[in-house]
């Protein structure tokens, strides 16, 4: 942990005097830690997790050793087509959540602001600015977002664009999901990869495209009889190793390293013994390095989180002989797109088929997403009798988090929820 805080201390001592040198201490941390979790695994771990763990650090590693076929993006980009390019994907959300892995997102997020980036935009899209605009970034060969689930991107992505001259393409996804809004997104679908082929100089391949999709479908296959067992199995790992699971079905879906990672973990979580304590459902992003909340959550065989939200937000098959209109309908019919209720109908399924005894859902500084339709979650889990707990803080920035206000208010939820135990013996 100190070694960590003195690494993040030299990327921000270099931060301003040598933003190349701050690169290369981020990408190089990154890199290590990889080597590391396969070298020396954490023998807390599952070997699963231990796996996931390896393969985020690798993919990102990847990305920032190949910056002449890296491209940002945001989590609910089509990855699909990018792998056809053999494009190496940096997504905003998982750059800044590194920052805050290596204690070193105050500076940037400063940076930010002191640029006049409003305090009240999510750190995650702060953080990410931050890092473009003191020149730690090197530019990608293009930039890609999808205007669903998050306000925060487009106005990311035109900031960067007109700052820094980075081209984006916005995939603009209807409220509605209906036939001409799966239309109108595919017509988006086919402009992506134009341009792609121009700036890549390569064909699109659409073999390879339906072989990712195969590839997609079988990995969700076995990530749904995955948690499918975890629900009532203690399989050890951290919050850190459920962000990480949303990684890698978002990023890196339909590579053969997930598709093989999930196959891995449905069969290994079997070796594993029934769970003990309480099992908690997630709701939106996770504050992975909340001192209270890690030292519940991480290898604790009494308390479990079951699965989240966003890991779980669509889980159709996708039609290989249509393509583009699979990958349009996947971003259309998300249950992060269209309204709030959506998501609540969505989650009430999940909590009836996984029975937590306790939803978590995380309101992160800045989102509107996960601060506006808390009500009506909290009002459709009451219906449904399950306890929730609404707990506001930040995912990223360790100083919009008091640690003292989230631990009464946690504590005291797990004992409403141990309580509740006591009076159905
Ligand atoms: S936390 Fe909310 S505002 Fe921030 S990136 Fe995610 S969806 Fe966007």
């Amino acid at each position: 942990m100190d070694i960590i805080k003195t690494y993040g201390n030299y990327i921000k001592k270099n931060m301003n005097d040598n933003p190349n040198r701050s690169w290369d201490l981020i990408r190089a941390g990154i890199a290590a830690n990889g080597i590391k979790s396969n070298i020396v695994p954490t023998k807390k771990y599952s070997k699963g997790n231990r796996k996931l763990d390896h393969l985020i650090m690798k993919m990102n590693t990847d990305a920032f050793y190949n910056l002449d076929k890296y491209i940002w993006c945001n989590i609910f980009a089509p990855v699909e087509i990018f792998q056809c390019f053999d494009l190496k994907v940096l997504s905003i959300e998982t750059f800044a959540g590194f920052l805050a892995g290596l204690h070193c997102e105050d500076m940037f997020i400063d940076y930010a602001q002191s640029e006049g980036i409003s305090p009240t935009l999510c750190s995650y899209h702060k953080g990410f600015i931050g890092a473009v605009d003191s020149g730690i970034i090197p530019p990608p060969i293009y930039s890609v977002t999808t205007s669903f689930a998050c306000d925060g991107n487009l106005n990311t992505f035109r900031y960067l664009a007109q700052k820094k001259g980075i081209d984006y393409q916005l995939l603009d996804i209807p409220y509605e999901s209906d036939d001409e809004a799966i239309r109108y997104v595919v017509k988006q679908l086919e402009k992506l990869i134009k341009e792609l082929e121009i700036r890549c100089n390569k064909k699109m391949d659409w073999d390879l495209l339906k072989e990712i999709l195969k590839r997609e479908n079988e990995s969700k296959k076995y990530l749904k009889e995955f948690v499918d067992v975890q629900k009532d199995t203690y399989y050890p790992g951290t919050m850190t190793t459920h962000l990480f699971l949303s990684i890698a079905d978002h990023l890196y879906i339909g590579s053969e390293e997930v598709r093989d990672l999930f196959l891995f973990m449905k069969e290994d979580i079997k070796k594993y013994p029934k769970l003990k304590g309480k099992k908690i459902f997630w709701t939106h992003v996770i504050p992975f390095y909340q001192e209270t909340l890690k030292s519940y959550f991480n290898f604790n065989e009494n308390l479990h989180i079951v699965a989240t939200d966003i890991t779980l937000d669509y889980m159709e098959e996708l039609d290989i002989d249509k393509p583009l209109e699979a990958l349009a309908r996947k971003m259309v019919k998300n249950i992060f797109n269209g309204p709030y209720e959506n998501k609540v109908n969505y989650i009430e399924n999940l909590v009836k088929e996984l029975n937590p005894d306790a939803v978590i859902n995380f309101c992160h500084w800045g989102c509107k997403q996960a601060n506006g339709g808390s009500i009506l979650l909290k009002e459709s889990m009451s219906k449904l009798n399950v306890p929730i707990l609404i707990l506001d803080g930040d995912a990223m920035d360790r100083r919009n988090s008091h640690d003292g206000q989230i631990k009464t208010r946690f504590e005291a939820f797990l004992e409403l929820i141990n309580k509740e135990d006591e009076k159905s013996c």
